[in-house]
């Protein structure tokens, strides 16, 4: 049985008292891979020093999140430029669009994804879309691309189902996480339209922990609950969505 976490900051400073036996946990229950999102030139040293200590299972992506385009923002692009020029990433991620805390830098936050997607088709790399408040501005900068040249995730898919299909017709897969456990969260209601060769699975540790751990620090073990209600809600056996969106998951980023 595989799992494959697509969306996990195990760099956390959350974890830094018990990080072994949490990555532990996650390989125990069947997680063979871990995806993990940048944030900023913040957690650089962090994220090389996980990969440092489990070289084949995490893979790590670099970009600048988007409630981290602030004033210096041209810097954090340009420490994002430079690692590309010197070594290997998995994805640009996590980039995109966040109105929900703090409007004052929407102009630059789509600069900034805008330019990150560019990096991502010069350097033939998936991207992994973090969208909070934002669907309307997160599809226009992605209107000025070519679909065909596009490949990444919707990372934490919580809109509606005409904004799951336009997600898909840009040639994006759904990130799915702790959120389609939640009672008001929605998605449950009709992921079951979109067909299963579209989702992936993902935690966002520590945020976002699904029931019944919701509320407390999430870990990349607790996808099991992710994928147990993806189960529920395809009416499918446990196994076969492990396997359905693992694959999915390594054909992204292959
Ligand atoms: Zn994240």
């Amino acid at each position: 049985m595989q799992l494959i976490d697509t969306h996990t900051h195990l760099y956390s400073e959350t974890f830094d008292e018990d990080r072994g036996a949490m990555i532990q946990r996650a390989l125990s229950c069947g997680v063979t891979d871990f995806f993990i999102p940048a944030i900023d030139s913040t957690y650089t040293e962090r994220m090389f020093a996980l990969e440092k200590k489990y070289p084949n299972r995490m893979h790590l992506m670099t970009g600048v999140h988007p409630t981290h385009v602030k004033e210096n923002y041209k810097e954090e692009l340009n420490h994002v430029a430079s690692l590309l020029r010197q070594r290997s990433f998995c994805a640009l991620g996590e980039i995109g669009i966040d109105l929900y805390w703090d409007k004052t830098f929407l102009k630059e936050q789509q600069e900034a994804f805008d330019l990150q997607i560019q990096w991502a088709k010069e350097h033939k790399l998936p991207f992994v879309i973090h969208c909070r408040d934002a669907f309307d501005e997160v599809f226009e900068v992605l209107d000025g691309h070519d679909s065909k040249d596009l490949r990444g995730i919707f990372h934490c898919f919580t809109g509606t189902l005409d904004q799951a299909k336009q997600a898909l017709s840009y040639n994006l897969k759904l990130g799915i996480g702790g959120v389609v456990t939640f009672k008001n969260g929605k998605i449950d209601q009709f992921l079951n339209q979109i067909p299963l060769s579209e989702i992936v699975l993902e935690t966002d540790a520590p945020y976002l922990a699904p029931v019944p751990f919701r509320g407390k620090r999430n870990e990349s073990s607790y996808i099991q609950e992710v994928a147990s209600k993806v189960a529920e809600v395809y009416n499918l056996p446990f196994a076969e969505i492990a396997s359905i969106t693992s694959k999915n998951a390594l054909a992204i980023f292959k």
